[in-house]
């Protein structure tokens, strides 16, 4: 089969011939139909410090897809040859004191698809059956590729209650664009949405009802005094990883209030805690997706009204994957899926 491989440890990727996986007694075979090009892709492709020290070479990458089942071990129940499905990239142990207590998605033995174990820019992707996620006929395969990502909003987004709750996002990438139509379908009041990169900011208008403001122009305390903020945001959800946007939600935040923290930054960002102790706010690191309460969910929302499809902004076949990689680099596109079809 053909496979999107880290071959060689430096950057990009190549698309090389290797064998079809062979499945485990409780494993299933999924033909893969669509995927996403996620930040982290990105990261193996430029083979950063972080890939080099987590990426084993050689690694079929990717972790975000939709497929069809073709094969099932021998142990597998409750599902069905040609079942569609997307999955949970991350496969969790089930030793760990989390696991046990049924927290899978705080397993710190959780190993991922695409970054320590084969991924989905494949032809083909072996997946533990519990890991699969069967997809509604009403869920095209792309929104399926992008469910990964979704989750991580979604998990994000609803750390908080946000009913009538006034809500700041910081960095309106695809993840902090589909957060912001998740707290609007959530019943958010007022959501606003930072960046410093007017094409994002285009992007997340057209995707939810959001009010985008660019930081490097306006004055985000204008913009709340503007939709009659005074007291601040009761909710924070920081999408962009970076220190000024972080000091910018402290700054903005309303006495109590909540934020989570999705976005990495790039090492060790130094954090005005005093600050966070005299407005009183509560801080919580969120990773993932909750496995699978999340995934219920945001298949709930999407059967619900909640549309995120044009968060995707490139639609490439997968021959074309350097193309698809050219436009995550340049940082103006929405989410880049491959067709393999
Ligand atoms: P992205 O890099 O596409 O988007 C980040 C956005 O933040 C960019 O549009 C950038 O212009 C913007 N930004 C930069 N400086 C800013 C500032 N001062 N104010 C406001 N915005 C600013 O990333 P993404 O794919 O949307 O992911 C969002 C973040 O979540 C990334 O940091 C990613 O690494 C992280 N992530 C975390 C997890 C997890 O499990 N914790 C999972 C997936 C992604
Ligand atoms: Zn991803």
């Amino acid at each position: 089969m053909h496979a999107l491989v880290k071959s060689h440890p430096r950057e990009g990727l190549w698309k090389c011939q290797v064998p079809v996986p062979e499945i485990g007694p409780d494993d299933v075979l999924i033909r893969i139909k669509t995927t996403g090009i996620c930040g982290t892709d990105m990261h193996i492709w430029n083979w950063d410090t972080w890939a080099a020290k987590t990426v084993p070479v050689p690694l079929i990458t990717g972790h975000e897809f939709a497929g069809e089942i073709v094969d099932m071990g021998r142990n597998v129940e409750g599902l069905a040859l040609g079942q569609r499905c997307s999955g949970e990239g991350h496969l969790i142990g089930t030793q760990s004191r989390q696991s046990r207590a049924g927290k899978f998605h705080l397993d710190p033995e959780t190993r991922g698809i695409g970054v320590q174990e084969n991924g989905a820019f494949a032809e083909y992707l072996r997946l533990p059956a519990f890991n699969v996620v069967p997809l509604p006929d009403d869920i095209p395969d792309e929104t399926g590729a992008i469910l990964d990502p979704l989750g991580n909003a979604v998990h994000t987004a609803l750390s908080f209650d946000i009913l009538g709750e006034d809500v700041l996002i910081t960095g309106a990438g695809p993840i902090g664009i589909m957060a912001a139509a998740v707290a609007r379908h959530a019943g958010a009041r007022h959501v606003v949405i930072t960046d410093v990169n007017p094409q994002r900011l285009g992007l997340a208008a057209k995707v939810a009802d959001v009010v985008p403001v660019d930081v490097t122009r306006e004055d985000l305390n204008d913009v709340m005094t503007g939709l009659g903020l005074r007291e601040g945001f009761d909710v924070g959800l920081e999408m962009s990883g970076n220190q000024i946007a972080m000091d910018q939600m402290v700054e903005a935040m309303v006495m109590g209030g909540k934020i989570a923290l999705l976005g990495i930054p790039p090492g060790k960002s130094p954090v005005d805690w005093s600050r966070i102790v005299f407005k009183a706010i509560t801080v919580k690191g969120v990773y993932g997706r909750e496995i699978f309460e999340t995934w219920y969910k945001m298949i709930a929302m999407l059967q619900n009204g909640l549309d995120v499809s044009r968060v995707i902004t490139h639609r490439l076949p997968v021959s074309q994957f350097t193309e698809g990689f050219a436009a995550m680099k340049s940082g103006t596109c929405g989410k880049v899926v491959l067709d393999w079809t």
